[in-house]
């Protein structure tokens, strides 16, 4: 089977590391309504694009799911099929788990930002291992957790067909996958997969939404239908504008870069793919402690795509005003509200992920 695979190189400068231990700015205890931070909720509807099926690990008789589900050939419900690989599920309804959605969501985040290389077992270079210490986290670890620290997100489950009380899904095929491990070495060139010629890493691996080559599927697996949607909700609590821009950048919410996410089973023969629209935001008033009125403030429609290109304008470095040659440049200032994202990695990504 032909390698579906990139990488997205690494930003040249390290993590970029600050310490939150200790700084009541960046607590969940409550909310910091004096510092322009940013807490509420983002509503989200995810549209199948590609087949979604997230494993449960559990194989079960087809019989038991007879009555859901549905064949794509026929349109009728399967009386008997034989053992079939199970998606996860609550009341028997599929959902795609907050925590799967967050890992995804993070990958993207972390690749656009200057941020560690995690949960991996790769070579890691000097300077990009993972945060240990909450004195010393890259940005995708603030937002979205490390060890000791919670992070400033969390993800729900997603649920499937919100608008049907009763409904199914279908089978698909998919063929035997295995990931090539770390140090997997191409058979044609002899060159290693995942390490240049200087035995460096060559970033992180994504899969595309494409995949072309003829394959042999073998086992049934449970899946979502195609243009059927989840819906889930994402809580944020203390973001600055930057950190609020890129996760929705990870969303795939910048119109300059519109990106689809891969998420379950068979990314490597071009499943699992999902388009994000934030449909409705829920930003927390800053009045809301101080005043008896307001609590909470919708944003949906024009106003809400207004309020996200903003947010995502101040995620991204903006061109620099030309200066006139012969004046000292003026020193760029730091503050919790520089950018985050590094275009570079943002464009490399887009090639793999636009939809
Ligand atoms: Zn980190």
């Amino acid at each position: 089977m032909a390698r579906n695979y990139h990488f997205i190189s690494l930003p040249q400068d390290k993590p970029h590391r600050i310490n939150i231990s200790g700084q009541e700015k960046f607590g969940h205890d409550k909310y910091q309504i004096n510092n322009q931070r940013y807490s509420g909720k983002l509503f989200l509807n995810l549209t199948v694009i590609a087949p979604v099926s997230v494993n449960s690990g559990i194989k079960v008789m087809g019989s038991d799911l007879a009555q859901q589900t549905l064949d794509p050939n026929s349109a009728k419900y399967v009386a008997t099929i034989s053992l079939i690989q199970s998606s996860v599920q609550q009341n028997q309804r599929l959902i795609i788990p907050g925590s799967s959605l967050k890992g995804v969501i993070r990958s993207i985040y972390e690749a656009i930002t200057k941020s560690c290389l995690c949960k991996t077992n790769a070579k890691v270079p000097e300077g990009y291992s993972e945060c240990k210490d909450t004195a010393k986290l890259c940005p995708a670890c603030v937002t979205f957790g490390a060890m000791s620290w919670l992070g400033l997100v969390h993800f729900h489950d997603a649920q499937y067909d919100p608008d049907n009380e009763k409904p199914g899904f279908q089978t698909g095929l998919i063929p035997p996958l295995f990931s090539p491990q770390p140090d997997a070495v191409d058979l044609e060139t002899g060159e290693k997969i995942y390490y240049d010629s200087n035995n460096k890493i060559r970033g992180r691996k994504f899969y595309p939404h494409t995949y072309n080559e003829e394959v042999k599927p073998t086992f049934r697996i449970q899946q979502a239908e195609l243009g059927k949607k989840f819906t889930t909700y994402v809580n944020y609590t203390n973001l600055t504008k930057a950190q609020l821009g890129t996760l929705l950048i990870a969303l795939g919410q910048d119109p300059e870069n519109r990106l689809g996410l891969k998420i379950g089973s068979g990314k490597a023969v071009g499943m699992g793919t999902l388009k994000i629209d934030v449909v409705k935001v829920e930003q927390l008033n800053i009045n809301r402690y101080l005043s008896y009125n307001s609590n909470s403030l919708d944003l949906e429609g024009e106003n809400l795509q207004i309020f996200i290109l903003d947010v995502i304008k101040s995620a991204k470095p903006q061109p620099e005003p030309k200066q006139p040659a012969n004046q000292p440049r003026k020193p760029i200032m730091k503050s919790a509200n520089q950018t985050l994202v590094q275009l570079k990695q943002l464009q490399e990504l887009k090639e793999i992920l636009k939809i």
